[in-house]
């Protein structure tokens, strides 16, 4: 009997090295599996959340906020650290990781989804992005090699391929397949650029909610020798069926595939567990941060607007039982007070909460994936990130 043969992989003497600890059972059951990611500043474990520090710092916490919050590696954007406070700027200082304080694993993104994002502030060619800055209205432009320039001068612990997203499903099919096109010759661009021997390369495939698209894209990104393969492009305007679909078109043919798979953008408990459920590894969003400074925090099925009047008289914390400073020591009370008041300590505190509840529901899905209770204990973890049933959208935890 021999072994198969191995499906694609990273290049030799890559500094990700990924191991599946726990693989999906097979048949028509979940594709969910458990992982672990060894990177040069530490070991993720999958599937993982990864908290998103756009200026290099998640918004209201510090380092030990994150850590406390049981954060093993974060996001930072090149598109804004390019433009303030400067990618050489950062290089000067000692790399993005002693700038911030953040001595555990980092992903940058490669700037596409900003600069394309710009809309009238952006002109795309096949070279790459001229755009004008948010900040102040400057001229500057992006290729793939200046992408990969700017991050090695962070030096993240994983870099991302330069790409052309569209949004999914308001774009026309003959755009889609232009731009997945591009996005193929970028990121052969990005490989060939990329040299930082620290420093993982992931690349991103694109291809829209189109399967045949979309399935084109997974065989070429996985043809090449990256280090994890991005799945980019959703978490968009396309519904959750549409989402399910393209994922299932993708992740079916990287069954064989070795490396971690990456949902770019996702965010909410229950879009993170289906795509889990899909087969996917890692995450990335604003979401649990943004709603928190916006007064919304998340509980066992359902979510708290913490700013309605009844939370002024309410003694109890936030969630039972939740192991956040801010269930630890202050009521809902205080909260609503900290929001009404304007209190620069409601975001801090609302931030934590959000990014314990997410990361502590990762932890969660890894340990049922550990014991291979995931498919029986799906329906539990359903309904525990279950923020938005119909008709009990403000309230309630108990
Ligand atoms: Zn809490």
């Amino acid at each position: 009997m021999t072994e198969p043969a191995p499906g694609p992989g990273p290049r030799p003497g890559s500094p990700a090295r990924f191991e599946v600890l726990v693989p999906p059972p097979g048949g028509e059951g979940t594709r969910a599996r458990l992982g672990r990611l060894e990177l040069p500043h530490g070991v993720v474990e999958t599937p993982q959340f990864m908290p998103v520090g756009t200026n290099a710092t998640v918004k209201a916490l510090d380092p030990a906020d994150l850590e406390e919050a049981g954060a093993s590696i974060i996001l930072a954007n090149t598109y804004h650290l390019y433009l303030r406070p400067g990618h050489q700027r950062i290089a000067r200082l000692g790399g993005l990781h002693r700038f911030m304080a953040w001595d555990h694993p980092i992903l940058t993104d490669s700037g596409g989804f900003q600069v394309v994002s710009l809309g009238d502030l952006r002109k795309i060619d096949d070279d790459g992005v001229t755009f004008q800055s948010h900040l102040d209205g400057s001229y500057h432009r992006f290729t793939p090699e200046h992408s990969i320039a700017v991050q090695e001068a962070l030096g993240a612990d994983i870099a991302v391929a330069f790409d052309q997203p569209v949004p999914p499903a308001s774009t026309s099919r003959a755009e889609v397949a232009r731009a997945t096109e591009r996005t193929h010759r970028w990121a052969e661009r990005s490989l060939a650029a990329h040299s930082r021997p620290d420093q993982a390369l992931f690349g991103i495939i694109q291809g829209g909610l189109d399967p045949q698209l979309r399935g084109e894209s997974t065989a070429f990104m996985t043809s090449l020798p990256f280090e994890g393969i991005c799945i980019g492009g959703l978490a968009g305007d396309e519904t959750a069926e549409q989402r399910a679909a393209a994922l299932d078109v993708a992740v079916g043919l990287l069954e064989k595939d070795r490396r971690p798979r990456y949902l770019m953008g996702l965010g909410s408990p229950a879009d993170l567990l289906e795509a889990v459920n899909l087969g996917v590894d890692m995450f990335d969003s604003v979401l649990p941060a943004r709603v928190a400074r916006n007064g919304q925090l998340w509980v066992p099925g359902g979510k708290i607007n913490i700013r309605n009047a009844q939370f002024q008289d309410d003694a109890r914390p936030v969630q039972e039982g939740c192991r956040c400073i801010l269930c630890r020591r202050f009521s809902r009370a205080y909260l609503a007070h900290l929001f009404r008041a304007e209190e620069l300590l409601a975001y801090r505190l609302a931030t934590c909460h959000n990014m314990v509840f997410t990361l502590d529901f990762m932890a969660e899905i890894r340990s049922a994936l550990r014991s291979g209770t995931f498919d029986a204990r799906l329906p539990q973890l359903r309904a525990y990130a279950q923020l938005s049933r119909p008709g009990a959208s403000a309230v309630q935890s108990e």
